[in-house]
Parts: structure tokens; sequence; C-alpha cells
């Protein structure tokens, strides 16, 4: 393969598109190897093919505001690849989101949602407004008039998307609602919806929840024992909550959360009602986290992340790009053992290459953070069933499949030395199951 040409040609075609770029020249370089094992893939074009959404929807949204003002969003879904089963991802609402970032989020997806061991393929959506300082009425009419869009292009069994940021539980049920009206059926063609009307259990938590698992068999590879670690999370929404309920309950002791205004280090440990109050925080709609500070008594580190702080485990619960190149040195400065992103490619590419270099356990977004669409592919299967689990039975089924991708990553990512490339790991075992049903289904 000439990565290096295949690169040089998306530039040409989409530049400035830095994040999806970013995104696909991790993929290329990790699979290069394995690709080269097999010229049947460059014979049927399998890379010039997967770099490609098959789709993007762009449209206006049209609302009007509190005070009668009308206000015009842009919206997105961007179909990535349905080789191996329905289109299936989140929908971000964010001032930053650009067909550039959900290109990255739907490419990273369709290799994840290989991964989960489901039947998904892979797709994001998403529109850039911002839920901060709207109020609930023009909430609801946004995701209305989002929906009055978006509808015609998803299904049970076409596409299906889901939360990501500034999309929770309120937002999936104005849109859910939306939806049903406009298509007429109720088949739970949206994921994360309310536990009243075809909700899974633990799928609140359970990006947040899989993050650990994996972390936890990251640790075990070493023979370290997560119990009385101490855990950088940045970030306060539903992930960071997931993550930092499930460290604590493992007896972990988490001691920064941050938002966009700083962090805060709480060095007695977020348990208990203050992770209650993370959710008290989100619900806000402020999106700011010193107010934590003046409740609990600790210090607030404006404009700062918490990669300064010296910690055994680093988890990025917030966005990409989170974590950079200094951030990474500090961290391994300081004796970081284990680096996990729960957030979407959360770590700078130079931040990636540095954990590596220094044989840091280093586990990338799109393996450790796939218990959240793992679940909502076991919210879909019970839909499908008419009827719902218990939460232990979600809850081992996530088990069980944080335990597979991480093996999965061994199988691909196992060094001479016995290090393990995470990166390499993830890329190629979700490549190879991508390709191969790409390869069985011929060009289309
Ligand atoms: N937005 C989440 C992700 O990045 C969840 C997607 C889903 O549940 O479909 O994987």
């Amino acid at each position: 393969m000439k990565t290096e040409n295949i690169l040089l040609a998306l530039e040409a075609k989409h530049p400035g598109e830095h994040e999806y770029l970013q995104a696909v020249k991790e993929v290329l370089h990790s699979i290069e190897d394995v690709y080269n094992q097999h010229p049947e893939f460059e014979k049927a074009g399998i890379i010039e093919r997967l770099v490609e959404p098959d789709r993007i929807f762009t449209f206006k949204i049209p609302w009007v505001d509190d005070k009668g003002n009308v206000q015009v969003n842009l919206g997105y879904r961007v179909q990535f690849n349905n080789a191996i089963g329905p289109y299936k991802g989140g929908l971000r609402f964010h001032a930053s989101v650009t067909p550039s970032s959900l290109k990255f989020l739907g490419f990273e997806q369709t290799f994840k949602n290989a991964l989960t061991t489901l039947p998904m393929g892979g797709g994001k959506g998403g529109s850039d407004f911002s839920i901060r300082g709207k109020s609930n009425a023009e909430v609801m009419r946004f995701c209305q008039a989002f929906m009055l869009e978006l509808w015609r292009h998803i299904g049970p069994d076409t596409d299906v998307p889901a939360g990501d940021i500034g999309v929770g539980a309120r937002e999936i049920g104005y849109l859910y609602g939306m939806y049903r009206k406009l298509a007429l059926e109720n088949t739970g063609t949206l994921t994360g919806k309310g536990l009243d009307y075809g909700g899974s259990l633990i799928r609140p938590e359970a990006t947040g929840f899989g993050g650990l698992y994996f972390v936890y068999q990251m640790l075990k590879t070493k023979g370290i024992d997560i119990k009385g670690k101490t855990v950088a999370i940045s970030g306060f929404g539903n992930v960071a909550w997931g993550a930092t309920l499930k460290a604590t309950e493992m007896g972990a002791k988490v001691v920064t959360i941050s938002g966009p205004d700083g962090y805060v280090y709480d060095p007695a440990g977020i348990s208990g009602e203050k992770i209650d109050y993370m959710l008290e925080l989100r619900n806000s709609g402020e999106d700011i986290v010193a107010p934590y500070a003046e409740k609990y008594g600790v210090e607030f580190f404006p404009g700062k992340r918490p990669w300064q702080q010296k910690v055994d485990i680093a988890l990025p619960c917030a966005i990409q790009n989170e974590l950079n190149e200094e951030d990474a040195k500090t961290l391994i400065d300081n004796g970081v053992t284990c680096v996990a992103e729960i957030s979407n490619m959360g770590c700078t590419a130079e931040a990636v290459d540095l954990f590596i270099e220094k044989k840091v356990l280093f586990g990338p977004g799109k393996a450790v953070n796939a218990g959240g669409v793992a679940t909502s592919g076991l919210e879909m299967t019970q839909n499908a069933m008419h009827l719902n689990w218990t939460e232990a039975e979600v809850d081992e089924k996530l088990h069980q499949i944080m335990k597979s991708i991480h093996e999965q990553c061994c199988i691909y990512g196992k060094q001479p030395d016995g290090y393990i490339n995470y990166v390499k790991g993830a890329n190629v075992a979700g490549f190879m199951k991508v390709a191969r049903a790409m390869m069985a289904q011929g060009v289309v």
C-alpha cells in the first residue's frame, strides 16, 4: 500500500479537514503490514472505498427561539459504512461540529462498531447547535426541527442514531418523539431512549463502565490492581460520570474532573454524593465545573487541563485532541501507568506516539469507549425482541464485549517484546472485519 500517496490524494480532495485526515492517517499506518499481506484488498480498492463515507446528508434547521427570533443551524448525518450492519452512531450538538469532525467520528465509529462483535455499521451526525444557555422549550423545538429533516434517512434496519456530546436523555426523548410521529412507527430507531419507552438499563453508564472494564483488562496484563490507584478524568458529562462511578466502585480514587472553564482537583476523591452532583452540574446547562470547587472547598485551576496532576491513570472523557504532546510528557514524567481514551480520539497523534514510544499502557477510544455503542446494540436487540433485559444481564454482556475487544487488541497488537500496541491491535482487528465483509459483497 502506498499510504503516503493515498493520504496526499485525500488531503488534496479534502483540504483543511484535519480531524478526518488525522483519524485516517492513524488507521492506514496501523494496517499497512496486514494490508500488504492481502493483495486482493488492493485489487478491490478496499482502502479507497473505506476512507470515504457512503453519503453525507446536510440540511438547514430553522427554528424559533424564546424571544421569537428565527435561528438557523446546520445539521448533518454521515452514513459512513454499512458493510457489517445498519449505520449506527451518535448525534453531536456542539459549536465545534463540522463535516470534518463528523467524518472523523463516522470513520472511527465504523471500526469501533466492528470491534463490538455486534452487527453495526458506522455513522455519525449532529449540528453546530449548542445547548448552552438554551431553555428547555428551545431545546425541544430545535430537536423537533432537526428530526423533521433527519427522519427520512433513518430506520431500525437502516440507520440508528444515538446521543453524543450535547445529546443526552432529554434530547433523545424529544428527537424520538418527533421521529415516531413522522414515521408512524415505534420500533426504537434511536438508542439511549428512556426506560419507559424502549431504553436499556445500563445504557447511560455504559461508555464509562465499559471504559473501566477495558482499563481493568489492560492493568491485568501487567499484574496491576486498580484498587488504590489515583485517576485523572477530564469532562463532567455523561461519560465522565459513568467512568467516575465505576472507577470509584473498583476502589480507585478519581481526583479531577474538568470543563471548558478549567479543572477541579479533589485529593480526597470524587465519590458518593459528589458523583451525583456531577449530574446536577451537567443539568444546569452552564457548562462549567467551578461550582464543584466552591461547593466542596477544593482547588480550581482556571483554563488548565487535569493532565498536570500526578496520577496513575489518565482518562480523557471530554472531546477530541484534549490531551497533547506536552500533556503526555508531563504525565509520563509524573510516572503515569495507563492512559485510556474514553472520548473519541482524545489524544493528539503526537501524544499517542509518545505514549507508545515510552511503552505506557495506552488504549485508543475506538476500543476503550466502545461499551457505549455496544450497549446501544443491546438496546436494538431488546427492541427487536420486544422485551427488556435486567441490569445484571446487560452488564454481563457489556463485560463480555469489553473483554472480547481487549482480546482482539492483544491478538493483533502484541509486539515481540510483549508490549501491547492497542492502537495497532484495535485498528487491524476492526479493519479486517469490515474489509472481509466488503470483499464478500463485491464492489458496491
Ligand atoms: N456517541 C457514542 C459513541 O461515540 C455512542 C454511539 C451510539 O450509541 O450509537 O460511540
